[in-house]
């Protein structure tokens, strides 16, 4: 199902070395707002530059693809010399397959990692990337947000109930 991640983590810090092996996966694509930093924070965080760092010397090449501006891409992208790509309107897949020729690999060596089922998960499985869904960073009260998590609880509790059978 085009919907449905592939791996549910917690939050990025859990793509560590083993998961990233047992998986094959040999390139990474991040969204930004509520998968690396909250809404507010405008810069990559500690334990992102560090992650960032840790993909950089096992060679694993990264990208960020976002929904968002070029203001919020580029402040937050700006020290970190990788490809980075604003208002990318996932799901479709311009800026994925770009990042995926930039790194010279198959999709399905490409992970895409991201908090939402509708952009992210429907855009890399589109994509034929291995899908990686994180729990939002920031839980938005906002009646969109509430609209939009009762529109993907069922998926991601799907999902749940699949890998708890397995
Ligand atoms: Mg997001």
């Amino acid at each position: 199902m085009l919907l449905m991640p592939q791996f549910l983590l917690p939050d990025v810090s859990a793509l560590t070395d083993e998961f990233l092996e047992r998986h094959q996966i040999r390139g990474i694509i991040f969204d930004i707002d509520n998968t690396l930093v909250g809404f507010r924070e405008p810069k990559p965080t500690a334990a992102n530059l560090e992650l960032f760092a840790r993909l950089k010397a096992k060679g694993i090449p990264f990208a960020i693809v976002s929904n968002n501006s070029s203001r919020r891409v580029g402040l937050f992208a700006e020290t970190l010399g990788v490809p980075a790509y604003h208002r990318s309107c996932k799901p479709l897949g311009f800026a994925l397959h770009k990042v995926r020729r930039t790194f010279g690999l198959p999709a399905e060596q490409i992970a895409l990692v991201g908090d939402q089922i509708y952009t992210d998960m429907l855009g890399g499985n589109c994509a034929g990337m291995i899908t990686v869904l994180v729990e939002p960073i920031d839980h938005k009260e906002t009646v969109f947000f509430k609209l939009k998590r009762w529109l993907e609880t069922p998926v991601i509790e799907k999902k749940r109930r699949k890998d708890a059978k397995e």
